[in-house]
């Protein structure tokens, strides 16, 4: 049965499936508008996803970058939030089916994301953890600490193994994880773990491309480079990954490296609800919109964010960034109002804020119009952003005391195992039998 909101009020029902960049920008801007919004998404948090890494690094609670949706939208009377998946477009019917009931919409926003691409390497989906969402952070970080606590009693090639942490893909957020992992290492955990010899640890970064941080400038990624080099970081170049098992990754030219961690951080394509609804997706999954962001043939539906392939000045698409989700939900909303008042619908212009990415204590890298910033005024430009972009003052706060006092003691606060069952095996593997039982026979 197809719900109606309120069949009194007349205002055009908009409904945004997904609250995270893009559909919370949208709701902001649809709060001037009138209409009546319904936000849906499976959790009733927004996630800061550009800090997850330090989640899964043991830096920053997970609190700290997730926010109730309910809190976000208090102050716009025209917005409610249904925490419900969404199973189901309907484009001809113009509904929207969640675990719940089916909704009508007059104008609909889809923000549903992007994931982890394993680009069908074997073994990847059932042995390798990616970094998408809060519980795979929180998952991560149990999994390291746990590999460290397993390391104590091991013989010494179950040692090796356990603390060899293979990271896939040089991006920005294989580079942010593979320094922080460091960080972690050589800091706290050294101090933590003195029956551990910490020269047996191996954080190795692993790149098909010729170099790290393919989306910047050649000097840029030299400078993440060598940073990585000088925090013990391995990074190796032109090294395809074929095969991810429990206890090892291999590479092209067939040779393995021992590890019980692997971090998928190398694809990610667009969240599987547009293609399994019949909506005509590109190979990964993003869904090409027109100009105004409109699906083609349906101008009540809009894609943004992550998921919308939108074609990029100079060639291939728009990054999977922050900044084009905000800018596309703005666009989207206003887009809304002017096709209500039957007036023309504007194209969307992407405004490039610059990229960046950190790499360590004092060190990042930035580049802002064709300028090019390394080093401590990086890292500084970095933080300041970060922290206005992050939702609630309260994480603002906690976040930053989180900052300053690893900046000054050198110490994480986050180290605990939890949740956890029994040591060490629900951190390893909580999401599927394939991870335990490879865990189990490697711990045999
Ligand atoms: C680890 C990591 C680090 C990153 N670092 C940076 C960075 O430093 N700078 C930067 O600019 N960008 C960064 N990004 C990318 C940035 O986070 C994304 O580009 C941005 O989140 C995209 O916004 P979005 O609104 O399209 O999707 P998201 O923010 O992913 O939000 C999608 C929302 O949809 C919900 N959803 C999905 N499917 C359904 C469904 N079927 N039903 C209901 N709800 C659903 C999800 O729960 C989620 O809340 C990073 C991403 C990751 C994963």
């Amino acid at each position: 049965m197809v719900s109606e909101a309120n069949n009194a009020d007349e205002r055009p029902q908009v409904i945004i499936i997904g609250a995270g960049f893009g559909g919370v920008w949208a709701a902001k801007t649809l709060v001037r508008l009138p209409v009546r919004v319904t936000m849906l998404d499976k959790n009733n948090y927004h996630t800061f996803l550009p800090l997850l890494y330090q989640v899964a690094a043991a830096e920053i609670e997970p609190e700290q970058i997730g926010y109730p949706v309910r809190g976000i939208l208090r102050r716009m009377p025209n917005v409610t939030f249904t925490l419900a998946e969404v199973t189901a477009v309907d484009l001809a019917a113009q509904t929207v089916t969640t675990n719940h009931a089916t909704l009508a919409y007059d104008y609909l926003i889809v923000a549903t994301g992007s994931v982890t691409q394993f680009f069908g390497t074997p073994g990847a989906a059932a042995h390798a953890f990616s970094l998408k969402t809060m519980e795979e952070g929180v998952r991560l970080r149990n999994h390291i600490l746990t590999c460290f606590e397993r390391a104590v009693h091991a013989t010494p090639d179950e040692r090796r193994r356990l603390l060899t942490f293979v990271v896939v893909g040089g991006g920005p957020t294989g580079v942010e994880y593979a320094g922080a992992l460091s960080e972690l290492v050589h800091g706290p955990l050294r101090k933590d773990f003195p029956e551990l010899d910490i020269a047996e640890v191996s954080i190795v970064l692993l790149e098909a491309a010729g170099r790290v941080l393919g989306g910047m400038s050649e000097s840029l990624s030299a400078y993440a480079a060598q940073s990585l080099h000088k925090m013990k970081v391995e990074v190796r170049l032109e090294q395809r990954v074929t095969a991810v098992s429990g206890t090892a990754v291999t590479l092209h030219d067939d040779s393995e490296i021992p590890t019980s961690t692997v971090v998928w951080v190398a694809g990610v394509g667009g969240e599987a609800l547009a293609k399994e609804s019949g909506i005509e997706v590109l190979g990964n999954g993003r869904v090409p919109v027109q100009p105004t962001l409109q699906l083609p043939q349906h101008e009540r539906v809009f894609a943004i964010g992550d998921l919308a392939a939108f074609p990029a000045e100079g060639g291939g698409w728009l990054p999977m960034v922050a900044q084009v989700a905000i800018q596309q939900g703005i666009h989207a909303a206003q887009n809304i109002g002017r096709h209500q008042l039957a007036q023309p619908l504007t194209p969307f212009v992407y405004w490039d804020k610059g990229t960046m990415a950190t790499i360590g204590r004092n060190k990042a890298v930035v580049n802002w119009h064709g300028r090019s910033f390394t080093g401590f005024l990086a890292w500084l430009i970095w933080s300041v952003v970060h922290i206005m972009y992050l939702i609630g003052f309260r994480n603002r706060i906690m976040v930053m005391l989180s900052w300053g006092w690893r900046y000054f003691t050198f110490e994480q606060m986050v180290r605990l195992i939890m949740p956890s069952t029994r040591a060490g095996w629900l951190a390893i593997a909580p999401q599927d039998a394939f991870k335990r039982d490879a865990y189990e026979e490697s711990a045999d």
